[in-house]
């Protein structure tokens, strides 16, 4: 990493943590706790090992940061003076007491969706006064919009990504004959070899599993003029720093696709385009959800998209804007999102298609760009 960049990371860290401490002032918040998940390397370019070992920032609104890490964590720490001090703990050392020292007698204390309930069972033992709420509701609409940086990287996760979704159109990834877990480990290295450094999931569900959003690829080997549908994405570090995520869905023909299964993928194509179409700034989350969904509803497919049209995605593969009913939070330049309808024909077929998409002051701009055609292959 030149020191350019790594100057130009620091400053963002820096301007994003005093964007948490005036949404925090703004929440009535005294302190923000982060341990593992997304918030703390936002906040400071380290990602804490998902151990049962504590590591937390403490982010009092009126005071300096400071990283409560365990001892051995502490060399892989990249220091930042002005954004926070180091405090490592050894192993027969109450990480929970040091954190409730830093604390202090704030009360009002906000911490990270993903820490482990032990420790914050333990924190809420240690501080009986204190009231907890989710770190979410400060850091989530802020990690929503995204930098220039944070926009590079997500669109070279996306080109990554975009290049195995080319190779599997391309029919040089075989598919009759094979099982689905052998396409998704073929998926899985290709992501690898396309430059992410972990592979999140690599979804193959073909004929009837398909049907399936989330199917896990299993031992059923892919036959003939059957639908297989491929939702696959890693994360993606340009500069050996924090991950960002790729997410993309295509779906597959092995030989002639039956004409009913056509017509459904027509409809699902449409839905698509309108959906990224919708997705504007100042058009609320909902109403992009919505404008995708009509054109299923209106083909007669309703019930059979069951799922949300879209998931912010960032650091992690679902964060805020999620684009769903209910959500009237309009988009801004800088949200990244997925745009993703599904029909799902129980016990016969489904189909899916996924594009990240960021919304700019031009319009919608997607970051997979992988044909979305339906694509027969014959092996
Ligand atoms: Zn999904
Ligand atoms: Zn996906
Ligand atoms: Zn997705």
């Amino acid at each position: 990493m030149s020191e350019r960049p790594a100057a130009a990371a620091g400053a963002a860290r820096r301007a994003r943590v005093e964007a948490v401490r005036t949404a925090m002032g703004d929440a009535g918040i005294d302190a923000l706790l982060c341990s593992v998940g997304a918030d703390l390397p936002w906040l400071t370019g380290y990602e804490a090992m998902p151990l049962e070992r504590l590591t937390m920032l403490v982010l009092p609104v009126d005071a300096d940061a400071t990283l409560v890490v365990p001892r051995l964590e502490a060399p892989r720490v990249p220091v930042d003076e002005e954004l926070f001090s180091l405090r490592p703990w050894d192993e027969t050392e109450d990480p929970v007491s040091l954190v409730a020292e830093l604390v202090g007698a704030r009360r009002r204390l906000a911490i990270s969706d993903r820490t482990w309930a032990a420790p914050l069972l333990a924190l809420q033992a240690a501080l009986p006064a204190a009231g907890f709420v989710k770190a979410s509701g400060i850091t989530g609409p802020l990690r929503a919009v995204k930098d220039e940086a944070e926009l590079a990287a997500l669109a070279a996760a996306g080109a990554a990504a975009d290049r195995v979704a080319a190779a599997l159109l391309g029919g040089e990834i075989p598919l009759v004959g094979r099982s689905e877990a052998e396409v998704s480990q073929d998926l899985t290295r290709r992501l690898l070899a396309a430059g992410h450094h972990r592979v999140d999931f690599a979804i193959v569900g073909s004929g009837p599993n398909a049907a399936s959003p989330h199917h896990e690829p299993g031992a059923r080997v892919i036959g003939r003029n059957e639908v297989v549908v491929c939702d696959f994405g890693g994360t993606f570090s340009p500069d050996g720093g924090p991950g960002y995520c790729s997410d993309t869905t295509r779906t597959l023909v092995t030989g002639e696709p039956d004409p009913a299964f056509a017509e459904l993928y027509a409809v699902l194509l449409a839905a698509q385009e309108v959906g990224v179409a919708a997705a504007r700034v100042g058009v609320a989350c909902d109403q992009v959800d919505a404008a995708a969904r009509a054109v299923i509803a209106d083909a007669g497919y309703g019930p059979a998209f069951l799922h949300r049209l879209g998931h912010g995605i960032g650091l992690e593969g679902h964060e805020d804007p999620y684009l769903v009913e209910g959500n009237g939070t309009p988009l801004v330049p800088g949200h990244a999102f997925s745009i993703e309808p599904g029909i799902y024909l129980s016990g016969r077929y489904g189909a899916r298609i996924e594009d990240i998409v960021v919304a700019t002051g031009d319009g919608p701009v997607r970051l997979n760009n992988s044909s979305r055609e339906l694509h027969v292959v014959e092996a």
